[in-house]
C-alpha cells in the first residue's frame, strides 16, 4: 500500500496452544486515525507491543515507514518515529511539566538530566517544548511538578512527550481508560488535532471515542480481524454486531 506508513503481514503470535495474534494483516495510511477494537482478551495489546518491539511475532512482518522492522528493538523502532504511549510512562514526577517535555526532546534519560541541569536553561529547547505544550493543550502548566497533574493532564503530557519524538506513528493503547467524560471529550479532541501530526493506530473501548474520531475501524476476535472498515461499515456489519456490539 503506497501511501501506508505502517504495514503489518500476516502476523502471528501464540502463547503455548493460544493464537494470541493469527494471522493479522493490517496498514496505517498517512494522516488517518485506525482504531483496533475487539473484546478483552482478543489480542489488541499483544499486537501493539509486537508493532512497538516489546514482543516478537513467531510469524509475519512488520514494515514502518518502508523499512522492515521486525526484528528491531523498541528503542530503533523509536528512532525512527514510531511512538507507543500510555502503558509505560516515562514521566519523571519530580520534574516540572516543561522539564519534562525537554527531556524528552533531548532524548535524555532521567539519570542523565539530573547530571545536566544546564540542558533545561537552552532557550530553542525551552521554546520548542512550550510548543508541543500548547499542541497537547497544557498551556499555563509547564511550571507545576509532574507529579501533582491530574490523570488527564498526565495523558497529555505523555502526548507533548510523544510529540518531542517527532514521530511518524502513533500507537495508543486505551488512551481513554480511567478517564471521566469530560477528561475523554478533551483527549478526543487533542487526538483529533494529533492526526495532523501523525497518523494513529488506536486501541480504544470508549465507542464514543471511536466512532467519533475513526476513519477506518478492524475488529479483532480472538487472535484474527474479522472486518476492517469506515465508521459505518462496521457498524452495519452483522458479524461486528454479534461477536462485539453486543446486539
Ligand atoms: P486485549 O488487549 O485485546 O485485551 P491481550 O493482547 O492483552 O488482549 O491478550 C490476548 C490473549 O493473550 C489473552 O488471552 C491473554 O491472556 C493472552 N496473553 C497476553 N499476554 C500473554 C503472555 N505474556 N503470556 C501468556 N498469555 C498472554
Ligand atoms: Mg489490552
Amino acid at each position: 500500500m503506497p501511501d501506508a506508513i505502517l504495514e503489518i503481514r500476516s502476523l502471528h503470535k501464540s502463547f503455548g496452544a493460544l493464537k494470541a495474534t493469527d494471522a493479522v494483516s493490517l496498514s496505517l495510511r498517512k494522516g488517518e486515525i485506525h482504531a483496533l477494537i475487539g473484546p478483552n482478551g482478543a489480542g489488541k495489546s499483544t499486537l501493539i507491543k509486537q508493532i512497538s518491539g516489546e514482543i516478537r511475532p513467531d510469524q509475519g512482518q512488520i514494515l514502518f515507514a518502508g523499512r522492515e522492522i521486525t526484528a528491531m528493538d523498541t528503542a530503533a523502532r523509536a528512532r525512527l518515529g514510531l511512538a507507543r504511549s500510555f502503558q509505560v510512562s516515562s514521566v519523571l514526577p519530580e520534574f516540572t511539566v516543561l522539564q519534562n517535555v525537554m527531556l524528552a526532546l533531548t532524548g535524555a534519560s532521567g539519570r542523565v538530566m539530573r547530571f545536566w541541569r544546564p540542558a533545561l536553561q537552552d532557550r530553542a529547547l525551552t521554546l520548542s517544548a512550550r510548543e508541543h505544550l500548547q499542541t497537547a493543550g497544557l498551556a499555563g502548566r509547564e511550571a507545576l511538578p509532574a507529579a501533582i497533574l491530574s490523570h488527564g493532564e498526565r495523558r497529555k503530557l505523555e502526548i507533548a512527550m510523544a510529540l518531542a519524538m517527532q514521530p511518524k506513528a502513533f500507537l495508543l493503547d486505551e488512551p481513554m481508560a480511567g478517564m471521566g467524560p469530560e477528561g475523554a471529550k478533551q483527549l478526543t479532541h487533542l487526538l483529533n488535532r494529533l492526526r495532523h501530526q501523525a497518523p494513529i493506530l488506536l486501541v480504544e473501548h470508549d465507542m464514543d471515542a471511536v466512532f467519533a474520531l475513526a476513519d477506518r475501524i478492524s475488529v479483532l476476535v480472538y487472535g484474527r480481524i474479522i472486518a476492517t472498515g469506515s465508521v459505518a461499515e462496521i457498524r452495519a456489519n452483522p458479524e461486528v454486531r454479534r461477536s462485539y456490539l453486543g446486539e
